[in-house]
Protein backbone atom coordinates (compact mmCIF):
# COMPACT_ATOMS: atom_id res chain seq x y z
CA UNK A 1 0.00 0.00 0.00
CA UNK A 2 1.76 3.31 -1.25
CA UNK A 3 -0.37 5.77 0.54
CA UNK A 4 -2.91 6.37 4.08
CA UNK A 5 -5.38 7.49 2.07
CA UNK A 6 -5.41 3.70 0.04
CA UNK A 7 -5.25 2.00 3.30
CA UNK A 8 -8.06 4.14 4.46
CA UNK A 9 -10.17 2.98 1.85
CA UNK A 10 -9.34 -0.64 2.09
CA UNK A 11 -9.93 -0.66 6.07
CA UNK A 12 -13.55 0.74 5.87
CA UNK A 13 -13.89 -1.95 3.43
CA UNK A 14 -12.93 -4.92 5.10
CA UNK A 15 -14.80 -7.85 7.16
CA UNK A 16 -12.52 -10.08 8.29
CA UNK A 17 -13.94 -10.15 12.00
CA UNK A 18 -17.95 -11.94 11.22
CA UNK A 19 -19.23 -11.25 14.76
CA UNK A 20 -18.09 -7.52 14.22
CA UNK A 21 -19.49 -7.12 10.89
CA UNK A 22 -22.76 -8.72 12.09
CA UNK A 23 -22.60 -6.06 15.12
CA UNK A 24 -22.00 -2.82 12.95
CA UNK A 25 -24.40 -3.47 10.97
CA UNK A 26 -27.09 -4.24 13.30
CA UNK A 27 -26.54 -1.28 14.89
CA UNK A 28 -26.80 0.58 11.79
CA UNK A 29 -30.43 -1.30 11.46
CA UNK A 30 -31.63 -0.76 14.71
CA UNK A 31 -29.78 2.84 15.65
CA UNK A 32 -30.55 4.96 19.17
CA UNK A 33 -34.11 7.21 18.76
CA UNK A 34 -32.05 9.87 19.39
CA UNK A 35 -30.28 9.59 15.85
CA UNK A 36 -33.16 7.43 13.95
CA UNK A 37 -32.98 10.23 10.99
CA UNK A 38 -29.09 9.34 10.63
CA UNK A 39 -27.74 6.74 8.32
CA UNK A 40 -25.12 5.08 10.14
CA UNK A 41 -21.81 4.42 8.50
CA UNK A 42 -22.32 0.94 9.64
CA UNK A 43 -18.38 0.16 8.27
CA UNK A 44 -14.83 -0.22 9.73
CA UNK A 45 -13.96 3.63 10.95
CA UNK A 46 -10.28 4.14 9.35
CA UNK A 47 -7.96 6.59 11.17
CA UNK A 48 -8.32 10.34 10.62
CA UNK A 49 -6.09 13.24 10.25
CA UNK A 50 -2.81 13.90 8.13
CA UNK A 51 -0.48 11.51 6.35
CA UNK A 52 2.46 13.56 7.18
CA UNK A 53 1.56 13.50 11.29
CA UNK A 54 4.60 13.40 13.96
CA UNK A 55 1.86 12.64 16.34
CA UNK A 56 -0.18 9.49 16.53
CA UNK A 57 -3.18 9.34 19.21
CA UNK A 58 -4.10 5.68 19.04
CA UNK A 59 -7.64 4.66 21.27
CA UNK A 60 -9.44 1.36 21.25
CA UNK A 61 -12.35 1.00 18.80
CA UNK A 62 -15.01 3.25 17.54
CA UNK A 63 -17.96 3.69 19.76
CA UNK A 64 -22.18 1.83 18.10
CA UNK A 65 -23.41 5.17 18.24
CA UNK A 66 -20.47 7.40 17.73
CA UNK A 67 -18.01 6.42 14.95
CA UNK A 68 -19.72 3.81 13.71
CA UNK A 69 -22.49 6.44 13.12
CA UNK A 70 -20.60 9.17 11.64
CA UNK A 71 -17.73 7.46 9.99
CA UNK A 72 -15.27 9.33 11.61
CA UNK A 73 -12.80 8.59 14.57
CA UNK A 74 -14.02 9.70 18.11
CA UNK A 75 -16.86 11.90 16.47
CA UNK A 76 -20.51 12.18 17.78
CA UNK A 77 -20.20 10.88 21.27
CA UNK A 78 -18.70 12.05 24.71
CA UNK A 79 -15.40 10.60 24.67
CA UNK A 80 -14.83 12.30 21.35
CA UNK A 81 -16.19 15.44 22.98
CA UNK A 82 -13.76 15.22 25.65
CA UNK A 83 -10.85 14.44 23.37
CA UNK A 84 -11.65 17.05 20.48
CA UNK A 85 -11.90 20.10 23.36
CA UNK A 86 -8.99 19.05 24.95
CA UNK A 87 -6.91 19.21 21.55
CA UNK A 88 -8.28 22.39 20.45
CA UNK A 89 -7.50 23.57 24.11
CA UNK A 90 -4.05 22.82 23.64
CA UNK A 91 -3.64 23.72 19.70
CA UNK A 92 -3.79 20.91 17.69
CA UNK A 93 -7.66 20.95 16.21
CA UNK A 94 -9.29 23.91 14.52
CA UNK A 95 -12.33 23.59 16.45
CA UNK A 96 -13.43 21.49 20.11
CA UNK A 97 -16.05 19.80 18.43
CA UNK A 98 -16.75 16.65 16.31
CA UNK A 99 -20.02 15.88 15.19
CA UNK A 100 -19.76 15.05 11.32
CA UNK A 101 -17.18 13.86 8.34
CA UNK A 102 -18.21 17.04 6.73
CA UNK A 103 -18.21 19.65 10.02
CA UNK A 104 -14.55 21.04 9.07
CA UNK A 105 -12.76 19.74 12.05
CA UNK A 106 -8.60 19.62 10.69
CA UNK A 107 -6.18 17.91 13.35
CA UNK A 108 -2.67 19.66 13.46
CA UNK A 109 0.04 16.81 13.18
CA UNK A 110 -1.99 14.74 14.81
CA UNK A 111 -3.52 11.22 13.46
CA UNK A 112 -6.02 9.49 15.61
CA UNK A 113 -6.47 5.29 15.05
CA UNK A 114 -7.08 2.63 16.74
CA UNK A 115 -6.26 -1.23 16.70
CA UNK A 116 -9.69 -2.19 15.99
CA UNK A 117 -11.72 -0.41 13.59
CA UNK A 118 -15.15 -2.00 14.10
CA UNK A 119 -17.65 -1.50 16.88
CA UNK A 120 -17.93 -4.19 19.35
CA UNK A 121 -20.25 -5.05 21.68
CA UNK A 122 -20.06 -3.40 24.63
CA UNK A 123 -17.19 -1.90 23.36
CA UNK A 124 -14.98 -4.78 24.27
CA UNK A 125 -13.12 -6.87 21.01
CA UNK A 126 -11.85 -10.30 21.71
CA UNK A 127 -7.88 -11.07 21.72
CA UNK A 128 -9.15 -12.72 18.39
CA UNK A 129 -10.65 -9.66 16.97
CA UNK A 130 -7.46 -7.34 17.61
CA UNK A 131 -5.01 -9.70 16.27
CA UNK A 132 -7.24 -9.98 13.44
CA UNK A 133 -7.05 -6.21 13.15
CA UNK A 134 -3.52 -5.77 13.55
CA UNK A 135 -1.87 -5.35 10.38
CA UNK A 136 -3.81 -2.19 9.78
CA UNK A 137 -2.28 -0.66 12.07
CA UNK A 138 1.13 -2.06 11.15
CA UNK A 139 0.55 -0.85 7.90
CA UNK A 140 -0.35 3.04 8.91
CA UNK A 141 2.23 3.06 11.50
CA UNK A 142 4.62 2.06 8.29
CA UNK A 143 3.20 4.73 6.16
CA UNK A 144 3.32 7.22 9.21
CA UNK A 145 6.71 6.43 10.39
CA UNK A 146 8.94 8.51 7.97
CA UNK A 147 7.22 11.78 10.22
CA UNK A 148 6.71 10.13 13.17
CA UNK A 149 8.12 11.25 16.53
CA UNK A 150 5.61 10.72 19.46
CA UNK A 151 2.94 8.21 20.23
CA UNK A 152 -0.14 8.86 22.63
CA UNK A 153 -1.74 5.58 23.89
CA UNK A 154 -5.29 6.01 24.92
CA UNK A 155 -6.09 3.12 27.86
CA UNK A 156 -4.22 -0.11 28.59
CA UNK A 157 -5.86 -2.19 25.77
CA UNK A 158 -4.56 0.22 23.22
CA UNK A 159 -1.56 0.03 24.78
CA UNK A 160 -1.38 -3.96 24.80
CA UNK A 161 -2.34 -3.78 21.20
CA UNK A 162 -0.23 -1.26 20.20
CA UNK A 163 3.67 -3.07 20.99
CA UNK A 164 2.90 -5.64 19.06
CA UNK A 165 2.11 -3.54 16.30
CA UNK A 166 5.40 -1.67 16.45
CA UNK A 167 7.16 -4.90 17.01
CA UNK A 168 5.63 -5.39 13.50
CA UNK A 169 5.99 -2.75 11.98
CA UNK A 170 9.49 -2.43 12.23
CA UNK A 171 10.56 -0.65 15.45
CA UNK A 172 12.91 -1.70 17.95
CA UNK A 173 10.18 -2.54 21.31
CA UNK A 174 12.60 -3.24 24.35
CA UNK A 175 11.84 -6.46 26.78
CA UNK A 176 10.26 -6.80 29.09
CA UNK A 177 7.21 -4.36 27.42
CA UNK A 178 6.37 -1.45 29.86
CA UNK A 179 3.28 -1.58 32.12
CA UNK A 180 1.09 1.15 30.87
CA UNK A 181 0.21 3.70 33.23
CA UNK A 182 -1.33 7.13 33.31
CA UNK A 183 1.83 9.48 32.03
CA UNK A 184 4.32 6.93 31.28
CA UNK A 185 7.00 7.80 28.77
CA UNK A 186 8.82 5.34 27.15
CA UNK A 187 11.70 6.06 24.42
CA UNK A 188 11.13 4.03 21.49
CA UNK A 189 13.52 3.29 18.63
CA UNK A 190 13.21 7.25 18.11
CA UNK A 191 9.98 7.87 18.75
CA UNK A 192 7.94 8.58 22.65
CA UNK A 193 5.27 6.75 23.55
CA UNK A 194 2.95 7.56 26.15
CA UNK A 195 0.57 5.84 27.76
CA UNK A 196 -2.91 8.38 29.08
CA UNK A 197 -6.25 6.78 30.61
CA UNK A 198 -8.96 6.28 28.10
CA UNK A 199 -11.24 8.99 27.35
CA UNK A 200 -13.92 7.18 28.16
CA UNK A 201 -17.01 8.27 29.89
CA UNK A 202 -16.05 5.50 32.50
CA UNK A 203 -12.86 7.53 33.20
CA UNK A 204 -13.85 11.42 32.70
CA UNK A 205 -17.29 11.07 34.41
CA UNK A 206 -15.68 10.03 37.69
CA UNK A 207 -12.30 11.92 37.81
CA UNK A 208 -10.01 9.32 36.58
CA UNK A 209 -9.31 11.12 33.74
CA UNK A 210 -9.94 15.05 33.95
CA UNK A 211 -9.54 17.74 31.51
CA UNK A 212 -6.39 19.01 32.57
CA UNK A 213 -4.51 15.94 33.14
CA UNK A 214 -5.35 14.93 29.63
CA UNK A 215 -4.29 18.63 28.45
CA UNK A 216 -1.20 17.64 30.41
CA UNK A 217 -0.05 14.94 28.47
CA UNK A 218 -1.19 16.21 24.91
CA UNK A 219 1.32 19.21 25.63
CA UNK A 220 3.84 16.74 26.90
CA UNK A 221 3.26 14.64 23.79
CA UNK A 222 2.70 17.35 21.02
CA UNK A 223 6.10 18.89 22.30
CA UNK A 224 7.73 15.49 21.46
CA UNK A 225 6.72 15.45 18.31
CA UNK A 226 7.99 19.17 17.73
CA UNK A 227 4.13 20.82 17.35
CA UNK A 228 3.39 24.27 18.73
CA UNK A 229 1.05 23.38 21.56
CA UNK A 230 -0.12 25.55 24.02
S1 LIG B 1 -12.18 -5.10 13.39
FE1 LIG B 1 -10.56 -4.73 11.86
S2 LIG B 1 -10.09 -6.74 10.98
FE2 LIG B 1 -12.08 -6.92 12.04
S3 LIG B 1 -13.62 -6.49 10.43
FE3 LIG B 1 -13.18 -4.55 11.46
S4 LIG B 1 -11.56 -3.59 10.21
FE4 LIG B 1 -11.64 -5.77 9.66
Amino acid sequence: MDSLAELDDRVAGCAACPRLVAWREEVGRTKRAAFRDWTYWARPVPGFGPSDAPLAIIGLAPAAHGGNRTGRMFTGDRSGDVLYQALYDVGLANRPTAVSRDDGLELHGVRITSPVHCAPPENKPTPGERDTCRPWLVQELKLLRPTLRAVLVLGAFGWQAALPAFAEAGWAVPRPRTVFGHGTRVPLDGIDLFGCFHVSQRNTFTGKLTPDMLREVLRTAGEAAGLAVK
